[in-house]
């Protein structure tokens, strides 16, 4: 099953190593979550990785654009391994829920600036902001991203 991700690293030039296999299968399997939760993760399948380990892994997967990292204004930085389709996201205001948002048009970029100054634009990241279902129906979400 981590296959994949040992192909990923390789065709990236990184070393396969058992701390970044856990930290890509932590971000397939919990999208969008934030460095916290990405050590307590990979911390309760491996207690040996350290913290600084998780930093480390996640600032080199980023840079090699395994994953991506996401800021949404005045939230935590999040971060998931769907990379490349320039996604977009849609952020719960009330609890910071995410989810992902497809592109419209489904190639880069996908939205055209009515005047691009000249630049060669390959890129247009959308954040929508609102209430999730639960909060946009008044329950109580559960105590996920607030640990
Ligand atoms: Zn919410
Ligand atoms: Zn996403």
């Amino acid at each position: 099953m981590t296959a994949g991700f040992e192909g990923q690293l390789r065709a990236a030039s990184l070393r396969v190593t058992r701390p970044r296999l856990a930290v890509l299968a932590a971000l397939r399997d919990h999208p969008h979550v934030d460095t916290e939760q990405v050590i307590a993760l990979v911390r309760a399948d491996d207690p040996s990785v350290s913290r600084q380990a998780v930093y480390d892994i996640l600032r080199a997967l980023t840079d090699a654009g395994l994953v991506r990292r996401i800021q949404p204004a005045g939230a935590t930085a999040r971060y998931e391994s769907r990379v490349g389709d320039n996604h977009h996201h849609v952020v719960c205001r009330s609890c910071g829920a995410i989810a992902d948002v497809d592109c419209a048009v489904g190639h880069v970029p996908c939205l055209t600036a009515s005047d691009d100054r000249g630049f060669v634009v390959d890129e247009a990241e959308v954040v929508f902001w609102g209430a999730c279902p639960d909060c946009a129906a008044g329950r109580t979400p559960g105590s996920e991203g607030s640990r």
